[in-house]
Parts: structure tokens; C-alpha cells; sequence
């Protein structure tokens, strides 16, 4: 049955994967990030780079550490969360060097966020349009009638069947599809060149999800932005991410090209639990990966992933494992990596 699993895995490829320029718009270097005057660790080193027009999917289960890794870049970390190390470049920026006001407007012209919970992104007493428009004037510095043309049109790219009447409209009558199109507008307003997608489907029905990844893989690529796609469903980079970075415990775990040979247990335990695609009989059971994940602050001697592997052995409860490169863009954290 595992076997089955396992070629169900391999025959699915990434998006067509491309070798990224040399020079890399975003590097991330060592970057930890705690709660509670460190005393919670949300991301323990985290080193990635993404280039222009390049898909990257974030991947690992809840309380990973991927959104907070999504706020930290976007200087957006909340109340209680801290950098303690590492280098966010942008362009070869030290974001950490850049005076706040300059780092807000920076993030805001060249960096797009798409929340989780678009109802909560959004403000409920102003209009859809006065949302959309306020960043052209504020942001671009538009008229109030060049602003109110922009956000109409932009309303109609991000797929609003009636862009005007949207406009007018406020959050509260759209659906949830509706309103994550919206927080995608407003992401993409000002052509930036990185957009941060943070599990932007998680409260959608699969075929509202499906049109909202399309979405943002057009956007993106008219466009040539990056994105750095946030989500727990491997499935749903199908297609879509030219590279992967798996995320256990605050740590990448994996980099993936292809879902072919995946390495790490952590990543072919996903790969199990995933249920079967729609529209597709496959005929299989699922495999939930056995356990919980541990918590934040929780400390592990070894492999943090120890206490749910099935291959775990003495050696990796006592010693933790490096990130070993195994090829262009691919990585393992695990001893027993070949
Ligand atoms: Fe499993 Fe050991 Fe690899 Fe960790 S290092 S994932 S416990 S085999």
C-alpha cells in the first residue's frame, strides 16, 4: 500500500522548474524568530532565497513556523514576536538596517501579502472600492478619480464579475472566494515584485481554491513576480511551485524539485495523509503521520522529528540532523538521507 503511495507521489511533477537567475531578490539568512523573549522559538535558522518570477512553495503542518516566517519578511511580526538572528536581504538590503518608515514603504511597494482570513484583512465599515483605492492614493499617490478607475479595473483583473458594483459593495456581502479575490487585489495593486501567499485557500470549497491558485500563478506570471506560496496541502503545489521547502519545528526539513524520491520521513509522511484527489479513484487508504507535532518552545535533543518517524534510531534521538544538500535545489535533513 505504501508503495502505492509512493508512485501516486511520483507520478505528479512540480511546475516546470526553471534554474533561478543568479542574483536572487530575496535571501534569507539564519533567520530565528521567538515569542516570549525568545523563550518560544517560531523559526530556529531558516536559510532560503527566492528569484524573479520563481514559485516557491512553504509547506509543513500548523505551528511549523510559515506564516510567522511570512511576517517576519514582511516586517509584520506581532506583538511578542522577535527577529533573535539572521538577515533578511532584499536586493541585497539589510531589511534589518533599513529605517522603519523606509522598510513599511518598501514592504508595501514591493512585497504583497495575501491573508489567510480575508474577512479579517479586510476592514468591515469602508466599501471594497475605498480599500482597494486607498492604497493607489496613498501609496501611489493617485487623484481620487485616477484611484477609483485603478481599483475598478484591478476589482475586474482579480476576476469580480460586476467590478463596479464591487467597488460599492462592502465585505460583508461577498463570499469567502469573493473576498480572498479582493485581499488579492489589494496584494497586487502596486506590482510587487514578491508576492506572499499565506494559505491565501484555506477557507475556500476545492473549486473556489482551484480558481484562486490559478489566480495568483496568472498574476504572477503576467507580471514576473515571485511568490512565496504558504500552505499545509503538498497537493496543492501540484503544477504550481517550481521548488518546495518542507518546514518541521521551525526548521526546513526538505527542499524538493520534483516529487519524485522524496527523502525526509516527515515529507513522505504528508505525502500519505494527503486524501485522494478529487475526481480521481484511487484506490487507498490515508496514513495520518502518527502523534503531534511538538510544540513551540518545546526542546528536542536530537531530530525534532524523532518521536513520529518510523525510521527514527538511536543515533537520531541523540544528535540533530544537518541540511544536506543532495543536488541543485534539493536538500535533506535526516541521518539516514542517501
Ligand atoms: Fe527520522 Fe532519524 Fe531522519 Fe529524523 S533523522 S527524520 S528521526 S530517520
Amino acid at each position: 500500500m505504501v508503495g502505492c503511495f509512493l508512485a501516486f507521489a511520483k507520478s505528479v511533477p512540480l511546475g516546470s522548474f526553471v534554474l533561478p537567475p543568479a542574483q536572487p531578490i530575496l535571501q534569507v539568512q539564519d533567520l530565528a524568530i521567538s515569542f516570549g523573549r525568545g523563550a518560544y522559538p517560531a523559526t530556529r535558522g531558516l536559510d532560503f532565497s527566492l528569484a524573479p518570477g520563481e514559485v516557491v512553495g512553504l509547506v509543513g503542518e500548523s505551528g511549523s513556523g510559515k506564516s510567522v516566517t511570512a511576517y517576519g519578511l514582511m516586517g509584520l511580526l506581532p506583538h511578542g514576536a522577535k527577529v533573535d538572528r539572521g538577515v533578511i536581504l532584499w536586493k541585497g538590503q539589510d531589511l534589518a538596517l533599513t529605517p522603519p518608515k523606509k522598510r513599511r514603504d518598501l514592504c508595501g511597494r514591493h512585497l504583497g501579502l495575501v491573508f489567510q482570513e480575508p474577512l479579517s484583512a479586510l476592514n468591515p465599515v469602508y466599501s471594497i472600492g475605498e480599500q482597494v483605492a486607498e492604497i493607489f492614493r496613498y501609496r501611489a499617490g493617485l487623484s481620487r478619480a485616477k484611484a477609483k478607475a485603478k481599483a475598478i479595473e484591478l476589482l475586474g483583473q482579480v476576476g469580480l464579475p460586476d467590478p463596479q458594483g464591487a467597488y460599492a459593495s462592502f465585505p460583508h456581502r461577498f463570499s469567502g472566494g469573493m473576498r480572498q479575490r479582493v485581499v488579492i487585489a489589494m496584494a497586487i495593486a502596486l506590482s510587487p515584485e514578491l508576492i506572499i501567499a499565506d494559505e491565501p485557500t484555506t477557507a475556500l470549497d476545492p473549486t473556489i481554491a482551484a480558481q484562486i491558485i490559478q489566480l495568483i500563478q496568472n498574476l504572477a506570471s503576467q507580471r514576473g513576480a515571485a511568490v512565496l506560496f504558504i500552505t499545509h496541502n503538498l497537493r496543492l503545489l501540484t503544477g504550481l511551485a517550481q521548488r518546495i521547502l518542507v518546514m518541521y519545528h521551525g526548521l526546513i526539513v526538505e527542499e524538493l524539485t520534483s516529487f519524485q524520491d522524496l527523502q525526509h520521513p516527515y515529507t513522505q509522511g504528508l505525502w500519505r495523509a494527503l486524501p485522494p484527489e478529487p475526481g480521481l479513484r484511487e484506490d487507498r487508504r490515508l496514513f495520518p503521520i502518527p502523534g503531534q507535532a511538538p510544540l513551540p518552545g518545546e526542546e528536542i535533543r536530537g531530530c525534532a522529528f524523532a518521536p513520529r518517524c518510523p525510521k527514527a534510531q538511536d543515533l537520531c534521538r541523540l544528535t540533530p540532523p544537518l541540511l544536506r544538500p543532495l543536488g541543485p535545489n534539493r536538500a535533506t535533513r535526516c541521518h539516514l538521507s542517501r
